[in-house]
Parts: C-alpha cells; sequence; structure tokens
C-alpha cells in the first residue's frame, strides 16, 4: 500500500488549502529593487519605533535562553496601557495564533463559530481546525450608502445559536476596511448571550480616527464573554517579530494559558513590543500620517473613477466592478503588489495598503 499523507490528515484540515502568498517576493524584491511597492501585506512602510530596534539589539545576547515564557514585562506595560489586569492579558505569536488558539480552548465537534461574509481570513480556518461548524453571515449589500460589504451585526446576532461558542468580528474589518462603532457594538454585546464568547478583532485599532469608534475594551467589565485581540504588526510596523495579545476576563485568559505554547513569543519580540509600547509619540506620528495618505490616495482613486469606500485602516479597497485579475496582474508586471481579492470571493476587488507617497504615485501612475 502506497503513502498518502492526504488520507491521513484529519477530515478538517482535508478541507483546507495552504496559504497561498500570491507572489514570490524574493524573487520581486530581485527583479525591482528599491523601485518596488509592497502594498500588498498592510506593513507599516514607516516601520517601528527606533526604541523598538534598540531594544531587539540589547536583547541578543539573550537569544541563547528560552523567552519569558510568561511575558512579564510586555503584560505589565500592556496592562498599564489599557488599564486591566495583567491576568487579562494573553500573548500570541501574532493575533493570528491566538485566534487559532480562543477556538481550540473554546470550541469543538458540535459547536458552532459565527464570522461575517468578507470578514478576515482566519476565522473559517480557526473554525476547521477545531471542528466547529462555520457560519458564514451574509454582509450587508454591495450597494449600502456608507458600509458597503460591512457587517450586518443585527444578521450575525441572529446567527447565534446555542451551540455557538464564539463570534469572530473584526472592526475595523480587513478587507473591507469598514467598521462599526461603540454604540453598534454594545448593542450587539447585549444580544449575544453569555454563553457565546465575542471576539473582537481589533488589529487596525491605533489607524481609527472615527471619533465614534474607539475600542470594545470599554465594554468587558459588562460583557466576560468579550474578547478583544490586538496585534503588534500594523501600526507598531512589527510584522516581521510576530506578537500579538488578547485581553479578557482573567478566567477566560486562564483557559488560554492551558493550551499556549510556553515559550510562543520570542524573547527579541518580547523587548521590541515592550519598547514600541512606550514610544507613543510614534505611533500617534504614524497614526496621523496614514490618515492623511488615506484621504490623499482615496481622494486620488477617486477621481480616477475607482470606486473606493471609506476605510479606516491602512489599506483601501477598490471595487472595480468587474474582475480584477488582468489589473492585478498589470500592477504585478509593473512593480506595484497588491493584494488580489478571489479568495475573499471579491474577485472585482484589490485591495492597496497606504504605502509611503513615492509608492502610491507608482501605485496610481502603473493603475491601467
Ligand atoms: C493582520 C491581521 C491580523 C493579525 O496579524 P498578526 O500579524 O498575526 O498579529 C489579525 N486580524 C486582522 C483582521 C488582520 O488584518
Amino acid at each position: 500500500m502506497s503513502f498518502d499523507a492526504g488520507k491521513l490528515a484529519n477530515a478538517a484540515t482535508r478541507a483546507l488549502r495552504a496559504y497561498d502568498p500570491g507572489h514570490d517576493l524574493p524573487a520581486l524584491r530581485r527583479r525591482f529593487g528599491a523601485t518596488l511597492a509592497e502594498l500588498g501585506s498592510n506593513e507599516n512602510p514607516l516601520g517601528p519605533s527606533p526604541r523598538a530596534l534598540a531594544a531587539i539589539e540589547a536583547a541578543l545576547p539573550e537569544v541563547l535562553r528560552y523567552p519569558d515564557p510568561n511575558g512579564g514585562a510586555l503584560k505589565t506595560a500592556l496592562a498599564q496601557r489599557l488599564g486591566v489586569e495583567r491576568e487579562q492579558i494573553t500573548l500570541g505569536n501574532g493575533s493570528h495564533e491566538l485566534l487559532m488558539l480562543i477556538a481550540q480552548c473554546f470550541a469543538g465537534a458540535g459547536t458552532s463559530i459565527v464570522f461575517a461574509e468578507f470578514g478576515f481570513a482566519v476565522y473559517p480556518i480557526a473554525a476547521a481546525a477545531a471542528g466547529a461548524e462555520p457560519i458564514r453571515v451574509r454582509a450587508l449589500p454591495r450597494e449600502h450608502a456608507t458600509m458597503p460589504r460591512g457587517h450586518d451585526l443585527a444578521a450575525m446576532a441572529a446567527a447565534v445559536r446555542g451551540d455557538t461558542r464564539i463570534v469572530y468580528l473584526a472592526n475595523p474589518n480587513n478587507p473591507t476596511g469598514t467598521w462599526v462603532d461603540d454604540a453598534a457594538l454594545a448593542e450587539f454585546l447585549a444580544r449575544v448571550p453569555p454563553t457565546t464568547l465575542v471576539v473582537v478583532d481589533e488589529a487596525y485599532a491605533e489607524y481609527v480616527t472615527d471619533a465614534a469608534l474607539t475600542t470594545a475594551l470599554r465594554l468587558l467589565p459588562r460583557h466576560p464573554n468579550l474578547i478583544v485581540t490586538r496585534t503588534f504588526s500594523k501600526a507598531y510596523a512589527l510584522a516581521g517579530l510576530r506578537v500579538g495579545y488578547a485581553i479578557g476576563a482573567a478566567p477566560v485568559a486562564a483557559i488560554l494559558e492551558r493550551l499556549r505554547e510556553s515559550f510562543n513569543v520570542n524573547s527579541l519580540a518580547l523587548a521590541a513590543a515592550e519598547a514600541a509600547l512606550g514610544d507613543a509619540a510614534h505611533v500617534a506620528q504614524v497614526r496621523a500620517w496614514n490618515a492623511a495618505e488615506r484621504a490623499w490616495l482615496t481622494a486620488q482613486l477617486r477621481a480616477r473613477g475607482h470606486i473606493v469606500p471609506e476605510s479606516q485602516t491602512n489599506f483601501v479597497l477598490i471595487d472595480f466592478g468587474r474582475d480584477a485579475a488582468a489589473i492585478e496582474r498589470t500592477l504585478y508586471e509593473r512593480g506595484v503588489i497588491v493584494r488580489p481579492m478571489a479568495g475573499y470571493h471579491l474577485p472585482e476587488c484589490l485591495r492597496i495598503s497606504v504605502g509611503t507617497r513615492a509608492e502610491n504615485e507608482r501605485l496610481l501612475a502603473a493603475l491601467p
């Protein structure tokens, strides 16, 4: 009998496909050099705080040691900054790991997980890995006046069943850039029973400029079934180091600790994240710069006739109204990397990160 790894894989994994980066980035960097515009992964082109880089250097001699399994110093800094207890925080190898961990700890066969159509790609994978039934809730229509393809919170609340352990909700959302404000989120949480965890994924929180949206953290004292996830990958520009965190009720965090890999966040990442958190001026500068550049890019694209919904993130979604694969290909050949959206069932859209002014101008010049 021949060996067939595919047949050995469990049912959930058999149904999944491996992450497809879409491009061979190292090859593209060799081909285009410094003129390559990398606008496909929502990275922050301003880079991290110089304090984070200095902290990495200072931590280098200690790489022979295992990292602090409790992430003590970073957790203390986060707790202080966020006004929560250390016991409420779970650190992750990127928030991606935490999103998976939450499903592994709380969902399983015979349970279900609710998320939105055009929501973040990790949620259905987390459901599959846990063996839970995925419930994908239809998004708001493309024609919606303010939040095209945004979360339909009423429909999501109605989709929650007795066996639903988790609702995943990115706010603002990737890839649509849409958001729900504090009032709408509070109303949603009031409708979800305490037998269901609500995971509000705030990966783009630091980029939000709409005063009506602050953070779901405010709702935590009233809703022990709420978990908020954040990351150092986006505004803090530490994507390569992989650090994220979850904030929830202490008993929820205690459950996550049971399955968390003891040394999941490496020592350089712990040091860099703590230092980055201490440089509030850098984040403020990133936020202000991004807001201005996002507005400029949106206006330029709209002036060229493109449909570009409002975004509270560091990317915009262009809706071409027809299959955008050829446009993506043209941009690619011109050294502008953007994110195709066919995998998100949005083949007519491209997601484009806000780049430096030079990168954004290259994008505008390369758009067919
Ligand atoms: C980028 C992103 C994340 C996570 O990134 P990590 O690098 O794993 O922290 C999580 N959620 C959303 C919606 C994202 O866009």
